[in-house]
This record gives structure tokens, C-alpha cells and sequence, in this order.
């Protein structure tokens, strides 16, 4: 009742000219405003806090744009907070200027002009993408043109090879990463820390299968996966290193020997000169084993299974590039899904890791001695299935 009786005066008032008319009209008509509609209302651009501004990004040349460095590292590139592409380096140059168009990279490299990224201020790492077989080689000349260096996995193809990259890091001041993308995949990373955390027990055994059916007819990144010169080795190289990394993640120990069998048709004419499966298993300095295999002849993917004395890990898939399934078995309790973030994140967190490590100058988490330390462990699994399954110590 009051509030029609000021109202009314105040349109008295407005007619004497202390309130104009229309606000006294639109006042008159304004609901009270706790009981107001919502309205969407643009707001200023705030970002993502882990960004850093682009001109403190780390810019990256990224060499060999193949199938991993197209579908997933320059995606990955996209989703990263403090690392951006400023250079392709290929043999293709459409493919590299198509690609360029697509991500805003404008500056174009090839194998015979690398050396030249030494002048290119724009470029401070390089994330090598190649064949194995020429890890070594340009991942020296970028660290001796003054640059970062990510390498792909497995780091080389040989442990000469290896430590050469390495000598080569030290001598230039610059930071040597391999990619093992596994290590900044939230699932993966989540199974180690429970693991860390006791939450399986003691722990007891690891077991972990990763292959791939070859097709080099149909698939062209198959093929140089089955030439020892551009491959390193075979399935052990490519594919079984997954599982014996994470052995060694989810363990927290590097083994003292190995041993290992071939498994594959001998008689089959995609293996001349490279194997196309390993069974091995590993020692570690607890007593504890880890065992698994490699294949480009089954399919079906990557599994582990880590067990501890009351409870046990289930990974299948266990380091795909967009889906992990993670479940978590407790004695006399019902399975439990785990999920501790989407896998996609990998490939941006383990660029920035790298990008961080190259500001600071710090070593990467997974640096060139970790690939080192593999391709000597796939070394002495090689040299024991030579000796059908004898045990070498490492
Ligand atoms: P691709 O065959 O698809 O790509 C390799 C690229 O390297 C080619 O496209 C080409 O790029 C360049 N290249 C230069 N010389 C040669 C040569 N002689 N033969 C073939 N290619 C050559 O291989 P992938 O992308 O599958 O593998 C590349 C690297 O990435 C390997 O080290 C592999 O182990 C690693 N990888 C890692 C994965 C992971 O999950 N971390 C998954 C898949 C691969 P260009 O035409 O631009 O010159």
C-alpha cells in the first residue's frame, strides 16, 4: 500500500520536474531485483592461470611430421599452456606448409637446412618425431645448434647412440628429454602413486602385454618399423618398451637381470630383420619380478596388472592415447573403476613439462638417461633370447 503512495507522489514530483517521467515510469515498473531473471552477460577473457603470456611461451620446431607428430603431438601442441609450434621441419614441404597453414607455423625447415635453426631465435627446443634410426643423429645437431631436445621413444638405437645424445646435452648446456608420454597421463600417473601410497599392500608382481598387429601393406608407418637401420630393433623397441617402463614406474626399482624368449611365427617374411615378439621378465634388486611381452603379431592392444599382497591394479587399455580403463580389485570387495582424468592431457602436460625444463634449465622427469637405461635393458633382453631365455645380468 505504502509503496503505490510514494509511487504516486513520486509522479506528482516527476510532473513538477525533480524526476523525469520515463524513470519514474520505468521505476514504477522494475520488479525487485532479488527476484530478477538471470541474464547472460559476456565477461572479460581471464585465461587459463597455468598460461603463460605467448611471448614467455617455449617455441618448439617439430621435426618429422608423420602420423604421431600430426595426430597427436601438434594436438597436443593446441591443448599446452606455456609451449607453442613456431617451426616444421620435413622432407615434404606441401605437407609442411599445409600443416603450418592449419597451426600458424611459419617458419619451414628440411633435413639438408637444419643445421640453419642455430641462427632462428624463434626455435628454443625441437621435438624430434622421426624414425628411430635417425633419433640419434638430429637430436645431436639440435642440441649442437643450441637447442632443447624432446626425443620420441625408444631414444635410439643403440646404448652408443644414446649416451653420444647425452654427451651431446652436456657439452651444449641444453636439456635431453625422451617422450614417454605414459609418465603425464593422469591414470597412469594415479596408479603409481597409490601404488607409492601402499594402497595395494606389499607389492608383489607386475605383468604387462603391449603389441600391435604389423600391417606394413596397408599401414606405411609400419614399414620402417620392420627395417632394423630405421627401426633400431622390433616390437621390443616400439611397442614392448611401454610395458617395461611402467614395470620400472610402478615398481620404483630398475631391474638387476633379464631374461626373455622370441614368440613369433620365425617363418614369417615381415620379420627378416627385425623380432616380432618377446616374452621377458625382469629381476628387480627387492627379489620382486615384473613379466610381460611384445608383439606386431597379436592384437588387442595394452594390458598390466599390478599386484599387491591386498589389493591388485587392472590397466586394459593401459597407455592408449585417448581411453584408459583402470580398476582398482580389493580382497573380499567389489571392483572399482577408477578415473583420475581424461588420457587426452598427456600430450600437452608432457610438452610443457619439457618447455618448463628448458626455461629452468633443469632435467626433464624423463630424461635421456631413462631412454638410455632402456635401450640397454631391450639390449640384454635381445641378448638372452639369443641364448633361448638365459639370464643376463644388467
Ligand atoms: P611415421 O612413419 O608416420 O612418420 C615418420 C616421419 O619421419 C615421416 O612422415 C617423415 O616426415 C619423417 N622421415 C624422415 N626420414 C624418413 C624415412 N627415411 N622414412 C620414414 N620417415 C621419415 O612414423 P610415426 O609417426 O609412427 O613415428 C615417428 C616417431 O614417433 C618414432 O620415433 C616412433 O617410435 C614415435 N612414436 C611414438 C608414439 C608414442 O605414443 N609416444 C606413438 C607412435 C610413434 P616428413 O615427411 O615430414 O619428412
Amino acid at each position: 500500500m505504502s509503496g503505490s503512495f510514494i509511487d504516486r507522489r513520486s509522479l506528482l514530483a516527476g510532473v513538477a520536474g525533480a524526476i523525469p517521467m520515463a524513470a519514474a515510469a520505468a521505476a514504477n515498473a522494475a520488479p525487485n531485483a532479488a527476484n530478477a531473471p538471470p541474464k547472460a552477460i559476456g565477461q572479460p577473457l581471464l585465461g587459463n592461470p597455468n598460461d603463460l603470456p605467448e611471448a614467455k611461451k617455449v617455441n618448439w620446431a617439430v621435426v618429422g611430421l608423420g602420423s604421431f607428430a600430426t595426430g597427436q603431438v601438434m594436438p597436443g601442441f593446441v591443448m599446452s599452456h606455456r609451449s607453442r609450434m613456431t617451426a616444421f621441419v620435413s622432407g615434404n614441404p606441401d605437407k609442411a606448409r599445409d600443416l603450418g597453414a592449419r597451426y600458424g607455423v611459419s617458419k619451414f625447415y628440411d633435413y639438408t637446412n637444419f643445421d640453419s635453426i642455430a641462427q632462428d631465435k624463434d626455435i628454443d627446443a625441437v621435438y624430434i618425431v622421426l624414425p628411430v634410426g635417425l633419433h640419434a643423429e638430429y637430436t645431436i645437431r639440435a642440441l649442437k645448434a643450441g637447442k632443447h631436445v624432446l626425443c620420441e621413444k625408444p631414444m635410439a638405437s643403440t646404448p652408443a647412440e644414446c649416451e653420444a645424445m647425452i654427451a651431446a646435452a652436456k657439452a651444449a648446456n641444453r636439456q635431453l628429454g625422451v617422450a614417454y608420454r605414459v609418465h603425464f597421463e593422469p591414470n597412469n600417473v594415479d596408479v603409481a602413486r597409490r601404488i607409492k601410497a601402499g594402497e595395494l599392500g606389499q607389492l608383489r608382481y607386475f605383468t604387462g602385454d603391449t603389441g600391435f598387429n604389423a600391417d606394413p601393406e596397408h599401414w606405411v608407418p609400419h614399414r620402417w618399423r620392420l627395417q632394423k637401420a630405421l627401426a633400431g630393433g622390433g616390437s621390443m623397441y616400439d611397442i614392448g618398451i611401454y610395458a617395461m617402463n611402467a614395470a620400472m614406474m610402478c615398481m620404483g626399482e630398475d631391474p638387476v637381470e633379464v631374461s626373455a624368449v622370441y614368440s613369433y611365427p620365425r617363418d614369417d617374411p615381415r620379420f627378416k630383420e627385425v623380432e616380432g615378439g618377446v616374452n621377458w621378465r625382469m629381476k628387480f634388486p627387492s627379489g620382486l619380478y615384473a613379466q610381460g611381452s611384445s608383439s606386431y603379431c597379436y592384437a588387442g592392444g595394452t594390458r598390466q596388472k599390478i599386484y599387491g599382497d591386498t589389493a591388485a591394479i587392472v590397466m586394459e587399455p593401459a597407455s592408449d592415447y585417448y581411453q584408459q580403463s583402470v580398476t582398482l580389485m580389493r580382497t573380499g570387495q567389489a571392483p572399482e573403476q577408477l578415473h583420475a582424468g581424461n588420457p587426452i592431457v598427456q600430450f600437452g602436460a608432457q610438452v610443457d613439462t619439457f618447455s618448463t625444463a628448458a626455461l629452468t634449465n633443469t632435467p626433464h622427469l624423463t630424461p635421456g638417461e631413462m631412454g638410455l637405461r632402456d635401450i640397454r635393458l631391450i639390449n640384454a633382453i635381445y641378448r638372452s633370447a639369443d641364448q633361448n631365455g638365459a639370464t643376463v645380468k644388467v
